[in-house]
């Protein structure tokens, strides 16, 4: 079956990276049935709107290759089932209230705040379900004459439907993901047009669900309470309730070790911005969301080399009803493989975009000479094995900006710290050995006896093994050679290979850096 499914955020604020994972879905499960996604913007709640949200909601899923294929599309619309934009469909939602009026299922209901706490007083006191309901529902059969007085006298209303629920009963429900359940009737007379003139979510999402043809509805959890008030709505109006998939929340571990929610108000990371500005690859962030939402993707994706994913099938049974878990050190190991898979110019352009956004030093470093970054980050990458260095581009310009001569300056203002068993005096011999007779004009495997060579003559073992079998002999081996050699040009202990970083570095920057250290020493 072809699936018509659809994204319905608020224009209330930021995209929440829960919205991004439903999003995800709801947008994976039209492509894969070579069905529909489309987007409706639900602008009901005029209070908490906040201005260009739905621009930015929009431009953060484009940029996780989430492209609906209809619906509001900021600027203009697209698609026949229109207009997407729920405040554009105020006349629609009247049509369908007055139909309800009509045939009673729906009523106006003029209770104040007042009123309406009193109820609620009741209620606690008897120990009764809270809610418009039953005996409660005051207005359900004022008689007609007197409700056109009351409204033609200007006294303020909303619009209740009349439920025929009974919260004693109980019904079957089928979700795509929690499969078939029970749960009590709907009995409240749910208010479904406000005084505003605007419909609630519960009346708005079956009218919208309805005339735009949605085959499949896929929402959070927090909604499964509310599908029994969705049945009847449907069931009133004659039609056909959609499926439904209610996803699971992500949750995350705190300090303590406990399950919780994402909170909004507690972690960064529930913001999508929070990746974009961090500089995760977006599709990081989308493989790695696709870890938690089924539980046998991870497997599959490893299998195919991190590549492919639109061939992957998603399934709603294999979703984990506890919530997925967030594992942001899981979202680091995605990064850098799929960063290690870039070429040089991909990952160069994708560097840059990043700059211009987010950082205006590392952009400084970039424009400063483009053939000499896009150098630094080739090392060891295009080849069968490449490196992976690189999870962010946050953390890039500390990564490379000992390349850089002024920063190396600045890095290295006192002596670096070797090994200690070393004296000055080794460090010193070694480096200018290194300076007269180390060539970078050579293979990989050449320079790496080269540099034995230097070892050997200064009495450093070639091997770490030979120096294990006869300490003695030896002052150290070619490890600390090279280890003494990284330091020295780089004031680091890690590095990318050592070989690519000086011929990267050219054998003249090298030797300035020599003959910086060595007055030091
Ligand atoms: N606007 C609703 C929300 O943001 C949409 C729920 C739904 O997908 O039906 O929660």
């Amino acid at each position: 079956m072809k699936v018509r499914t659809r994204f319905a955020p608020s224009p209330t604020g930021f995209l929440h990276t829960g919205s991004l994972f439903m999003s995800m879905i709801c947008h994976k499960v039209a492509k894969q049935s070579d069905g529909v996604f489309y987007i409706r913007l639900e602008d009901t709640d005029t209070k908490r709107e906040i201005e260009g949200s739905g621009e930015k909601l929009l431009e953060q899923l484009y940029a996780f290759g989430i492209i609906p294929d209809e619906g509001y599309l900021g600027d203009h619309e697209k698609g026949s089932y229109g207009p997407y934009i729920q405040s554009h469909r105020a006349d629609l939602y009247k049509v369908v209230i007055k139909h309800l009026l009509e045939e009673g299922k729906a009523y106006p209901c003029f209770c104040s705040g007042e009123e309406l706490n009193e109820i609620r007083k009741v209620q606690e006191s008897k120990k009764l379900n809270p809610g418009y309901w039953g005996e409660f529902a005051r207005c359900r059969d004022l008689d007609n004459d007197e409700r056109v007085r009351r409204i033609q006298n200007g006294e303020p209303f909303v619009i209740r439907f009349r439920s025929e629920g009974n919260h004693e009963n109980k019904i079957m429900v089928h979700d795509l993901v929690h499969g078939d359940f029970e749960i009590a009737q709907n009995d409240q007379d749910i208010v479904i047009y406000k005084s505003d003139g605007l419909p609630t979510y519960h009346f708005a999402h079956c009218v919208d669900d309805h005339f735009m043809r949605t085959t499949t509805v896929i929402r959070g959890e927090e909604w499964i309470a509310s599908l029994p008030i969705h049945v009847e709505l449907f069931e009133a109006m004659g039609w056909k309730a959609p499926n439904y998939a209610h996803l699971p929340v992500i949750m995350k571990l705190d300090e303590a070790g406990h399950k919780r929610k994402l909170s909004k108000r507690l972690d960064p990371e529930a913001a999508v911005s929070y990746f974009l500005k961090d500089g995760y690859p977006t599709e990081a962030l989308i493989m790695y969301l696709m870890t938690i939402a089924n539980s046998n993707f991870e497997e599959w994706i490893l299998a195919n080399k991190f590549e492919h994913m639109e061939e992957f099938k998603f399934t709603f049974t294999k979703m984990s009803l506890e919530g997925a878990l967030f594992d942001i050190g899981k979202l680091a190991f995605f990064s850098r493989e799929i960063l290690a898979k870039k070429d040089k110019e991909t990952f160069f352009n994708m560097a840059k975009v990043y700059a211009e956004e987010y950082s205006p030093s590392l952009l400084a470093l970039i424009n400063k000479d483009p053939e000499y970054f896009k150098a630094i980050i080739n090392i060891e990458r295009e080849k069968e094995n490449p490196r992976k260095d690189y999870d962010k581009f946050s953390n890039l310009e500390n990564m490379i900006s000992f390349f850089y001569h002024d920063n190396y300056l600045k890095d290295v203002s006192s002596l670096p710290e070797y090994n200690p068993k070393f004296s000055h005096d080794n460090i010193k011999e070694l480096l200018l050995k290194v300076k007269s007779d180390l060539s970078l004009e050579q293979d990989e495997q050449s320079w790496f006896n080269n540099m034995k060579d230097i070892g050997e003559s200064l009495g450093y073992a070639p091997s770490g093994k030979i120096y294990k079998a006869e300490p003695d002999k030896y002052i150290g081996s070619v490890s600390d050679v090279a280890e003494m050699l990284r330091i020295s040009l780089t004031g680091r202990k890690n590095t990318p290979n050592l070989y690519w970083l000086m011929k990267v570095l050219s054998k003249e920057e090298v030797n300035l850096r020599i003959d910086y250290i060595i007055s030091l020493l």
